[in-house]
């Protein structure tokens, strides 16, 4: 009896097939490594082995791709699947402007095909990884699941168009079980500095950004605009601990038991800092080395940003649990690490 992870040696997936296997769930992951490398298996193996001895029949790792249909039948057949969390897919705004059919191929396709398989498998429980981008410009803050979704690029779109498939599907088969999360900023990295956000090129992200300036691999950051209507004039965002958000996964894992239906949840924190807030933050941490610099607003940015996380803690009993300081300093950990 296994969690399917899709995506699962991602910056998301790694954190959270931890969680899991200490959690002593078994983990199977499917990943076509367009954004990750094999070695991160290896690494999850290393956390994990001082507390649970693992075998390929508690971690196996299949290297392929979600839109091969052939593939992903196979998978189900040799692995006891009861749930699946499906992280892969394509992240990046800019980029998804600039090549809007890479997105609805990668990110549409994938979901409907493993839905499509799991149908043929009888395993009905599904977790999706959403986005605070669904709400797109929200008319007020804190952010409630039921506030009006709306995307304003095609990624955004995307994750809209497969949030409301999985409400026409669950309509009509009430047996599936669905959690749609909606992250909010996932920042940091895991305390034994072995996996992190490791985005290939220059980032587009401002906490891998801030971490390459501190280590000296990038110059310095530019800020996009401080002339929002927000405390310091910078853009305000709920950043959240890539492992608080990975147990979030495990408590989904543990509701989609229950025989939930369909649940939508906010993960965040439901604090708004500044990208000043982050820059100073990061600074205790590695002594003043993020310089940076304001420029023009990025298109597309909204000012501000942060969820009402209350329904997840409610219902999931599940709750953010570390500070700015943990997000930096892991980060920075991570970065030092990671030549
Ligand atoms: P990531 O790029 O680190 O991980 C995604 C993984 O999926 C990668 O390892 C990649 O190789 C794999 N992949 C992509 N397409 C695939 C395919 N067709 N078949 C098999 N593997 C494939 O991204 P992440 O930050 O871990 O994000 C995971 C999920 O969470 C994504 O769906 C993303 O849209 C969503 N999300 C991320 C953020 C964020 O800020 N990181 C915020 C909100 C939502
Ligand atoms: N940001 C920035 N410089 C950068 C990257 C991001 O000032 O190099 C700002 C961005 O304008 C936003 C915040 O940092 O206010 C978070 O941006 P990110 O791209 O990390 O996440 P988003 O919320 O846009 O998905």
């Amino acid at each position: 009896m296994s969690v399917l992870l899709t995506g699962g040696l991602g910056y998301i997936g790694s954190h959270t097939a931890v969680e899991l296997l200490t959690s002593n769930e078994d983990v199977v992951i499917i990943d076509n490594l367009s954004n990750s490398d094999l070695s991160v298996k290896e690494k999850i193996k290393k956390i994990v082995e001082p507390v649970r001895k693992l075998d390929e029949n508690s971690f196996k790792v299949y290297v392929g791709d979600v839109r091969d249909y052939k593939f992903l039948d196979q998978v189900f057949s040799e692995n006891k699947i009861t749930s699946v969390i499906h992280f892969a897919g394509l992240k990046a705004v800019g980029e998804s402007v600039a090549k809007p059919l890479d997105y609805y191929d990668n990110n549409l396709i994938s979901t409907i095909n493993l839905l499509e398989v799991m149908r043929a498998h009888g395993v009905k429980n599904f977790v999706f990884s959403s986005s605070a981008t669904v709400y797109g410009k929200a008319k007020s803050m804190p952010i409630y699941e039921d506030f009006e979704t709306g995307a304003t690029n095609p990624y955004g779109r995307t994750k809209l168009f497969i949030e409301e498939m999985l409400k026409d599907i669950y309509n009509s088969d009430k047996s599936f079980n669905f959690i749609i999360l909606r992250y909010f900023n996932p920042i940091g990295a895991h305390d034994s500095g072995l996996i992190g956000e490791n985005p290939n090129g220059i980032p587009n992200n401002l906490m891998p950004y801030i971490s390459r300036v501190a280590t000296g691999k990038l110059e310095c950051l530019s800020i996009f605009g401080n002339d929002y209507n927000t405390k310091d004039g910078t853009g305000v965002r709920d950043y959240i601990h890539v492992v608080d958000l990975a147990k979030g996964h495990v408590c989904a894992v543990k509701k989609l038991k229950t025989n939930c239906g369909l649940k939508i949840y906010n993960l965040g924190t439901g604090i708004g800092y500044s990208v000043l807030d982050i820059v100073n933050a990061y600074n205790q941490v590695c002594g003043n080395k993020v310089k940076f610099k304001f420029v023009d607003r990025r298109p597309g940015d909204i000012d501000i940003c942060y969820a009402n996380a209350d329904k997840a803690y409610k219902e999931l009993n599940w709750k953010a649990e570390r500070n700015l300081l943990d997000m930096c300093k892991t980060s920075y950990n991570f970065e030092k690490h990671n030549k």
